[in-house]
Order: C-alpha cells, then sequence, then structure tokens
C-alpha cells in the first residue's frame, strides 16, 4: 500500500511501534539516519489538506509539537492495539546464572523480597524463547510493573510496546448471498426440486469443501439459505446464529461458494434517550428572525464572517443555531456545534436527534474510544453532516463546512489545559477563515475578547435584548454581608433578608435555587493552638472536609486523608473547621426550613451527565423546593421555575490573585440571575457580597452588561492584558524545589540578558499555587502587542532550556492562558 499524506503508519519508534501521520512524500536521499516505516495504516488521508493546514497552525501558535496536536486531532487511538512484551538480555541471563544479583545493588538496594521477585521474572523468561506479554508475565510471577521498570532499567530485560492496527470502526458480520449465475446457486425463492433433494440428503454439514455446482444441500443447509433468501439475500450472521441450525451449517455454505460473509460497520444509535414531543420553539421574535436572517444571508456568501450573538439568558439562542443548521443541511453543506461540557446532557442530545434525525453526530466525553472513533468515520464518510460536541468536536471531518456555531463562548471548558493548549474557540474562527464559512459566537455573557473584537468590526455584532415572550429580567437585590454582621453580631451564612424570602417562596410553592461555588463542607481545618493548616501532602492548597464522606480531599489533587482529630503539627486536639461548603449549607438549610425538599448539585452528588440531568428534572417536576449547588446550577439550560436565586458567598473569585476575576464574577451572576424567574411571573435574586461596591457586582446587579464590559476594557487596557496585549504564561515546574528554582533562574537570567523589545516579561515568581500535585512552580508571565514577537521570544527561549538540558516537559508554555494560578 502506498502511503497517503494525512493517512497513518506504523512506524519503528525506540523499544516501540507507534503511529504516526505523514506530513510529506518525498524521492530526496534524507540527510539523516532513517527507518522503514512497518506498514502502511491508511491509503487514503485520515486528515484532509485543511485540517493538515489546521494542526500546522495549533502548533505553530500554540508553541506545540505537531505529533501531540494530530494526535488531539483523531481520536481514532482506539483503533490501535497495544502490546507490550518483555524479553530477557545477556546482562540478565548472567545475573541469574551467577546468582549474583548482587551485580548492581551498590547502586539500589534491594530488600530481599525485590530480589526474589527479579529472580522470579528472569527465571520465567529465560525458560522461553519468544518475547512474553506484560499482563502473562506478571499473573505468572505476581510483580509489580515498577519491578518490571527498574529491570529495564538494569538492562536485565528489554520491554517492546508494540501498536498494530485494528479494524477501523466496530464491525457486524452480514451473510451474502452469493449469486454467480441461477443455476449453480439456489438464490431464486424456494426451489421446489431442491427442497426435496435436500431433505433427502444424509449427510451432515460435512466440510468436505465439495464444490457448489449440483451439490446436495442438507435440511439444515437450506434452512440457511431460505432465511437468508427471505430476508432479502442478507442477514447478519448474528441473526442466522439464532436460528435452529449448527454453526457449522454456515461455514459450509461459506466453503462451498454459496454465502459470502462481509464485515459492515455497525450501526450507531446516537441516543437511547427519549426526546421531548417539542424541543424547540421555532416560533421566531423579529430578533430572532432578524439575527437568522444576517446569519443565512453570510452562508450564502461563502466567505469568511465572524458573528458575536449576544442574546442575554433566554432569549431563544438555541433556536437560532438550530434553524441556521438546518438551512446549512438543507443545502447539502455541513455545520459543527461546539457546546462546553456541561451542555450536552442525555436528553439535549436526543432533542437534537429529533431535529436532525441520523445527520447529527454527537460527541462527549461519555463515549469510548470505539465510540469516538465510529462517529468519527460516520462523519468523515459523509454520513453525519451536522456535528454537535464539545472542545475537540471543532476537529470533526466534515467535508464543505458552512458554518460553526460555539455557544457560551466564554466558557473556559473550550480551553485545553494540557498539550496542545489550544482553545477550541480560536481555532473555530481559524478553522472557518481556512474554509470560507461562517464562525458564530453565541453568548449572554460574551469574554472580553470576543466582545472587544465585535466593538472593532472584526465580528458582527447581533443581540437578541429581550427574553422570549417578553419576560422581565429578576430585580436583584445586594445584601452587604459586612453590614449583617454587624446589625447581628455574628458571621452569617444566610442573611436574614434571604431567610425571609425563602420562607415566603416555600409558602406560595415556590422553587428556590441558592449558588454557592464551593464544594464540600468546610474548606479549612484549622489548629487553634498553633494556627496551623492541613494542608495537602501533594499541594500547597488547604484540605477541605468532606463531612458525610468522613475524609479530608485536596480539590485540586485529588488527595483524601482521614478526617484529623489532633493537629498533625502540634498535635493539640483544637482543631477547628471552618468556613461552608454546598454540603454544610445544605445541611444549615435542612435546619433552617425542615419540611423542605432540598437537593444538592456538585460534583460530590453529581457523578454522571445522568445524575445532573436527574437533579434538574426533579427541580422542573416539582419534586424539589429547593436546590442548592455550586456554579453548576447556574449552567442548566432547562430550568424554568424557579422565583428566588440566592447567591452566598458569589465573590469567592473576587478574592483570587487572576485579572480575570472580575469579569469570570460577573459572567457567574449574570449566569445564574437568569435561571429566576418563571413564566410571567418576574424572578428575584438575593445576592450576598461583602464586597458590595465593587463594579462586576454592581454591573451584574443591574443587568448593565455594556457598562462592565467597558469598565473592564478600561482596566485590561491600562494593565496591559488581554484584548490589549498577547498574554502567555510560562510555568517552569519539579517535585524538587532546588531544581524548580534553578531552571526558573537561569530562563530568569535569560530574559535579563536578552533583547526582546515589546515584549514584557514579569517574572520569576512563584506561582500563586507554589506546590501542586507534588510539584513546585514557579512562573513568568509575557504581554506583547505583537503577537509575532512574543511567539519568536517564547520559541527562542525554549531553544535556550533545550540547551541547558531544562526537560522539555518541565517547561510550559500556555498562550492565550486563561489562569495565572
Ligand atoms: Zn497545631
Ligand atoms: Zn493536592
Amino acid at each position: 500500500m502506498e502511503p497517503a499524506v494525512g493517512g497513518r503508519v506504523l512506524v519503528p519508534f525506540r523499544q516501540q511501534r507507534m503511529s504516526g501521520i505523514v506530513v510529506g512524500l518525498h524521492d530526496r536521499e534524507p540527510a539523516v539516519a532513517t527507518k522503514n516505516v512497518f506498514s502502511v495504516v491508511d491509503p487514503a488521508p485520515v486528515l484532509d489538506q485543511q485540517l493538515m493546514r489546521l494542526g500546522r497552525w495549533i502548533a505553530d501558535y500554540y508553541l506545540a509539537p505537531l505529533g501531540e496536536v494530530f494526535r488531539t486531532m483523531l481520536p481514532l487511538g482506539a483503533e490501535f492495539k497495544r502490546t507490550i512484551t518483555y524479553s530477557i538480555t545477556e546482562p540478565g541471563q548472567m545475573a541469574l546464572h551467577l546468582g549474583g544479583m548482587s551485580g548492581s545493588s551498590a547502586r539500589a538496594r534491594r530488600t530481599p523480597e525485590e530480589q526474589l521477585a527479579e529472580f522470579r521474572v528472569l527465571d520465567y523468561l529465560a525458560n522461553r524463547e519468544e518475547p512474553v506479554r506484560e499482563l502473562s508475565l506478571r499473573s505468572a510471577t505476581g510483580v509489580s510493573r515498577t519491578v518490571l521498570s527498574g529491570m529495564v532499567r538494569k538492562k536485565w530485560v528489554v520491554r517492546e510496546d508494540i501498536s498494530d492496527a485494528r479494524e477501523a470502526a466496530r464491525t457486524i458480520k452480514v451473510a451474502v448471498l452469493c449469486s454467480k449465475s441461477p443455476s449453480d446457486a439456489p438464490t431464486a425463492p424456494a426451489d421446489g426440486a431442491t427442497n426435496v433433494s435436500a431433505r433427502h440428503a444424509t449427510g451432515n454439514d460435512g466440510a468436505t469443501g465439495v464444490p457448489a455446482r449440483r451439490a446436495k444441500l442438507n435440511a439444515n443447509q437450506q434452512a440457511l439459505l431460505d432465511a437468508l433468501t427471505a430476508s432479502g439475500g442478507r442477514a447478519e450472521v448474528e441473526v442466522l446464529h439464532a436460528l435452529d441450525v449448527p454453526r457449522t451449517t454456515l461455514q459450509t455454505l461459506v466453503k462451498r461458494g454459496l454465502v459470502d460473509i462481509v464485515a459492515e460497520p455497525a450501526e450507531f444509535h446516537v441516543s437511547r434517550v427519549k426526546a421531548r414531543p417539542s424541543p424547540f420553539d421555532f416560533e421566531f421574535n423579529p430578533a430572532q428572525k432578524q439575527a437568522l436572517q444576517r446569519i443565512q444571508d453570510s452562508i450564502a456568501n461563502r466567505k469568511f464572517t465572524g458573528v458575536l450573538l449576544h442574546g442575554v439568558t433566554g432569549s431563544g439562542k438555541t433556536a437560532v443555531y438550530l434553524a441556521a443548521m438546518r438551512t446549512v443541511l438543507e443545502s447539502g453543506r455541513s455545520a459543527i456545534l461546539l457546546v462546553p461540557e456541561i451542555g450536552l446532557t442525555p436528553t439535549v442530545a436526543a432533542d437534537l436527534h429529533q431535529v436532525f434525525g441520523d445527520e447529527v453526530a454527537i460527541l462527549h466525553s461519555a463515549l469510548s474510544d470505539a465510540e469516538r472513533a465510529e462517529q468519527w468515520h460516520r462523519i468523515k464518510r459523509g454520513e453525519a453532516r451536522v456535528v454537535v460536541g464539545t472542545r475537540s468536536a471543532i476537529f470533526a471531518p466534515v467535508s464543505d463546512l458552512a458554518l460553526i456555531i460555539v455557544d457560551e463562548e466564554q466558557d473556559s471548558s473550550y480551553k485545553q489545559e494540557e498539550t496542545p493548549r489550544y482553545h477550541a474557540r480560536d481555532v473555530a474562527v481559524m478553522r472557518a477563515k481556512m474554509a470560507d464559512a461562517v464562525v458564530l459566537l453565541g453568548s449572554a455573557t460574551p469574554s472580553l475578547e470576543s466582545y472587544y473584537n465585535a466593538t472593532k468590526n472584526k465580528y458582527a455584532l447581533l443581540e437578541l435584548p429581550d427574553r422570549v415572550e417578553q419576560r422581565p429580567l429578576p430585580e436583584v437585590e445586594l445584601i452587604d454581608m459586612k453590614q449583617e454582621f454587624q446589625e447581628t453580631g455574628q458571621e452569617q451564612v444566610i442573611s436574614r433578608k434571604l431567610a425571609e424570602e425563602i420562607r415566603e417562596r416555600l409558602e406560595r410553592k415556590e422553587q428556590v435555587m441558592i449558588l454557592l461555588n464551593r464544594r464540600g463542607y468546610s474548606p479549612v481545618a484549622l489548629c487553634r493552638t498553633c494556627g496551623k493548616t492541613l494542608e495537602c501532602k501533594n499541594c500547597a492548597i488547604a484540605m477541605t472536609h468532606h463531612k458525610r464522606a468522613r475524609k479530608m480531599e485536596c480539590h485540586y489533587c485529588g488527595y483524601t486523608a482521614p478526617v484529623p482529630e489532633k493537629c498533625g503539627h502540634c498535635g493539640s486536639e483544637y482543631v477547628y473547621f471552618l468556613g461552608t461548603g454546598s454540603e454544610k449549607l445544605e445541611e444549615l438549610l435542612h435546619g433552617m426550613f425542615p419540611t423542605a425538599r432540598i437537593g444538592r448539585l456538585d460534583r460530590d452528588t453529581v457523578r454522571g451527565k445522568e445524575d445532573f440531568e436527574r437533579a434538574l428534572n426533579a427541580l422542573n417536576e416539582g419534586e424539589l423546593d429547593l436546590l442548592v449547588g455550586t456554579q453548576m446550577i447556574a449552567k442548566g439550560h432547562d430550568v424554568h421555575g424557579v422565583t428566588l436565586v440566592g447567591v452566598v458567598g458569589a465573590d469567592i473569585a473576587l478574592g483570587l490573585p487572576d485579572f480575570r476575576a472580575a469579569e469570570r464574577t460577573f459572567q457567574l451572576l449574570t449566569q445564574v440571575a437568569g435561571r429566576a424567574g418563571r413564566g410571567e411571573t418576574p424572578g428575584k435574586v438575593v445576592l450576598q457580597t461583602y464586597f458590595p461596591d465593587h463594579y462586576a457586582v454592581q454591573y451584574a446587579a443591574r443587568h448593565d452588561f455594556a457598562g462592565f464590559y467597558e469598565k473592564e476594557l478600561r482596566f485590561r487596557s491600562w494593565m496591559h492584558y488581554p484584548p490589549y496585549s498577547a498574554l502567555a504564561n510560562v510555568l517552569i515546574r519539579s517535585d524538587r524545589l532546588e531544581d524548580a528554582l534553578l531552571w526558573s533562574g537561569t530562563i530568569g537570567q535569560w530574559f535579563e540578558k536578552t533583547r526582546h523589545e515589546g515584549v514584557r516579561v514579569l517574572g520569576p515568581a512563584a506561582a500563586p499555587i507554589l506546590r501542586l500535585k507534588r510539584d513546585f512552580r514557579y512562573h513568568f508571565v509575557l504581554k506583547s502587542t505583537s503577537r509575532e514577537k512574543l511567539n519568536t521570544l517564547l520559541r527562542t527561549m525554549l531553544a535556550y532550556a533545550a540547551s541547558q538540558k531544562i526537560p522539555r516537559t518541565q517547561v510550559i508554555v500556555d498562550v492565550d492562558a486563561l489562569w495565572l494560578m
């Protein structure tokens, strides 16, 4: 098979065999030593020219290795089978036979148990000719992977890691009647004569390989052929096996050339959840109609167009998206809709299926690797021309792309927090440019970047200023918690005003939602004797008390520990649990309103998307009076029964050392406020805050988007932050503090003595979270009005770091970083 540019090949890589993408073909003599390709996986490109170009752009823009980018773009890992094997080496034989085992013990002192484990491995391998699979080896010897890795390092054994292509998609086997000539095979409907003779045949299925011609058929064989004929000449092997004939019968028919067995892609069921009767309202108000018209005109133009659709919560953006996508589908072209992770619940998927039928492919995180690969092939074959999915769906291999929609474009889940650290919204804009397509960014609270681009006429700005059916926006009341403290003499979680409002709603049988964006019971365990807090052993972060689960948990790395009875530093018994998380808030509310039915929505109560949906359904069905939760409750698409939203500790984020804190707070408050209001009944929001004068809080309370953007843009401009500068965060990390300090110092000195006109470099400084997941972290923040200068400097810095033997994996370059923590 000839390789194709954009297709995959299997290549040798150290002791492994790995898949790679062909980026070019030429017949020049290579200047470096090369190895041969093992095999060609795809005779045709899996990445077309446009996606190859997009991949190169991402690698360049985000300073990511091209291979990592391609790996992210192709969800086809399930198509390779990994086999890890071990075999013994000569030094291994020596170690075994000299009983010497002591050869290298000067370096590593091993316990007798470890020595014994190594001996078992060597002994087992010495008796085998062929390399042994890791699974067999480990079950035969009972040793851990760590022991094996140690032996690889000592060169006693060799590990091989081999990938092999497997069947591209999940397939089913289908039996097909062969029709060589009418007389050769009984393809005609039941032929009496054959039947009679067949019934009299005495032989069993006898795998004799007799030619088909004129051979007699036994009853079983005839029954199978009849069944095949009756189902139009083809049937699933699985179905035929269910008939009352021996399985060998089918094989005999295949041998005799009467039946062929072919593999066909399995049919994929998009959603097993039933759609609601009429999920979307396509009766548009004038603003929706106008927006749709503008989008349709742009699509018809076949020129790149960026559109920012700013619609207040409840203004009917989704219906506009779907109508635009239907237009695209009807014109025979393709569309991609990106949604944040939480937006893609099973019900929404079922609804989409109802609107687009089999033409929709849905990509979400609950799919297995095999299912993801299947969906990918459906899209590639052109069977699904509408793609709905989370972040990586932006790489869907559609052809003739006309429209990309990014819903809730400000959502931080669009940014990948590992290499390649791409932002799906920005990749969407670039892909639309390459395809001469329309990119539509939708939000109730657009990001500063997108809004700024709209004011600079890079994007057309479309507004949906009213909620559908003229429903009013909720009234927002601010509660100053400092004043509350002065008046009541104690720290309150629920203010008197909020308690009163909740009571009123419960009496009127209305529903209430309370946001506290912090899960767990208490965020801090503090010793009153020595003043120290219980920190995670991997991170410089206080561990959170989870009362019901009886544990302490680190919310950054997941490490858990028992609830302390004594202080780990001084042994004092006076350990206090301080602060309130959503678990404690739920308990408090139970105490205040004993008869209310209270539910909680956070990452401790929601394991999968079904849980999320179940909780929201319970609310919609009136099975709950009160729902407590973290920001998850602000993001439900389908909540419309709530008349009161309480916000407790909304301003936690305002205390963080991050320039986006105000923007995030404004967006969260606006989103959660948007949940209030039912039908004609206007909703109310009670917003408790310690910063009542902060502009993010003030503007959110007034639903004043334009006001907030103007103020925030001025701040960003003064501080040279995005969107006025391109920004990159460079993080140096190591689990050894000395290395982290040395490396960040080395790079810091290099920045100091290197000319980098037009790029501001701040740092090195300890990262706000100094230690995270065992790594000590120092960082630099780079800002420049010229993206080119910024990227050039980053590239040169990486080359210098490599020359100083700083491992590439310990230098993280995050272009357009969303978090500086
Ligand atoms: Zn203590
Ligand atoms: Zn931790």
